[in-house]
Parts: structure tokens; sequence; C-alpha cells
């Protein structure tokens, strides 16, 4: 029990009736996990609402709606070993973490890493590493992954994630030739070669690196 329980409950009743999420797995997790602790403490009211709000250095704790959204997407299992491109706030991390067995999580900014894994390891959360640098290039170190999930928006889909991908797994990625928005596209590696699905319009911050936006 907080005292942010019922805006919590509130959300998962938008997602499951307004959003249609229907991964009630993904919906017990972001049930459980405080989402108010991952915003700046001015914003901690408005953690609960149907919007991405600004974290540290420019960047968003993404929307609800597309945490569940990508995460459902995803079809994670207790044995998935999954890597996440942009942790910004650590939320997205917290929530494959409880549905995965291991996340690798990348996020370039170093004071928004820093924070991240500090947060995550206070409320006790284990299976995650996250390190600093530019995801785009994914991690080859752990690679292949079951899943992969890419918090911010490129104009193509990074060639190294595509690689890192096992058979079966699955990527979840905004790609938009215009930097302010983008498709969530899901590209799922097969026996054959890659099935790609087209989930809408959706509006990340950039995905800047090697396979991604260059820095300004
Ligand atoms: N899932 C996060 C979203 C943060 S916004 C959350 O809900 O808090 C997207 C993040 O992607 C930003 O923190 C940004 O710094 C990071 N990012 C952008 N390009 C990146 C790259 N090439 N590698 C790693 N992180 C990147």
């Amino acid at each position: 029990m907080d005292e942010y329980q019922i805006p919590r409950e509130r959300m998962i009743e938008r997602l499951r009736e307004h959003y249609k999420i229907r991964d009630e797995k993904v919906l017990e997790v972001m049930r459980k996990l405080p989402r108010h602790l991952f915003v700046p403490e001015a914003l901690k009211a408005q953690a609960y609402k149907d919007n991405a709000l600004p974290i540290a250095a420019n960047q968003t704790i993404s929307q609800p709606f597309i945490v569940a959204r990508m995460t459902e997407l995803l079809e994670l299992n207790r044995s998935s070993r999954v890597l996440e491109i942009g942790a910004g706030s650590g939320y997205q991390t917290g929530i494959l973490a409880a549905l995965a067995k291991q996340v690798y999580a990348v996020e370039r900014i170093p004071a928004l890493a820093q924070e991240a894994s500090a947060r995550l390891e206070k409320f006790g959360c284990e299976n995650f590493v996250l390190q600093c640098a530019d995801g785009t290039k994914g991690w080859e170190n752990y690679a292949p992954f079951d899943g992969i999930l890419v918090a911010a928006g490129g104009p193509i889909v990074p060639e190294p994630l595509l690689r890192q991908l096992s058979l079966g797994g699955r990527l979840v990625i905004p790609i938009g030739e215009d930097p302010k928005t983008q498709n969530l596209i899901r590209i799922t590696r097969t026996a054959k070669g890659f099935h790609r699905e087209d989930f809408g319009a959706c509006a990340f911050v950039p995905l800047i690196g090697e396979h991604g936006w260059q820095k300004n």
C-alpha cells in the first residue's frame, strides 16, 4: 500500500479498457512497480497520468500505454533474455526484469544510467545489468537476445540489433524518417529471415548513435 495505489489502479484500468492491453502479466507487473519513484520529485503527482513526462537531460519517461504495448509485443517469459536500449529512468527496465530472466539495459547519457541503476537496486531488482554506451550497436557480449526493446526513435532498423536476435526473437522499435514521429515496428526473426509488422504511429525522443541519428 502506498499513497499512489488508487491512481495506479486507475492507470491499469485505462490500459485494459481503453488501450486494450490484454497481457495480464504485463498489467500485473505495472500494478506493482511504483512509477512515481521513477519521475522527478516535482512531477510525482502526475506519474500515473496518460502521458510521457520529462526526466533529466531533456529525455522522457514513456507513456504508460507505450510501456505496456511494447512489453506485450515482446511476448516474454521467465526464461527470456532481453536487451533494452534507452533505459532512461529505469522504469521500463524494472517492468522487463519482473517478467524476464535477465535484462541487459543500455543508456547513452551517463547521469541517467547511474540514476536508473541506483533506483532499480533500491527496489531489490537483481536480474539486470545496465551500461552506458551507444545501444544502436546492441550488446554483442550477451547476444543473442529473445527480445530487444528500443525506447527511442531512429531512421532505420540498426543492423546489429537484427544480428543479435535469437531465432524466434522479437525486436520492438519505433522507426521514422522524421526525427519527431515514428511507427512502432515489430521484427521477428524466423528460419526464413525477418518478419516485419507495423503497429501504427508513435512519438519518441531520438535514437542517437552510430546506427541512429547523428548527434547535433
Ligand atoms: N524507457 C525509458 C525511456 C527513456 S527516453 C523510460 O521510460 O524512462 C529514451 C532514452 O533513450 C533516453 O534516455 C536517451 O538518452 C536514450 N538513448 C537515445 N539514443 C540512445 C542510444 N543510441 N543508446 C542508448 N540510449 C539511447
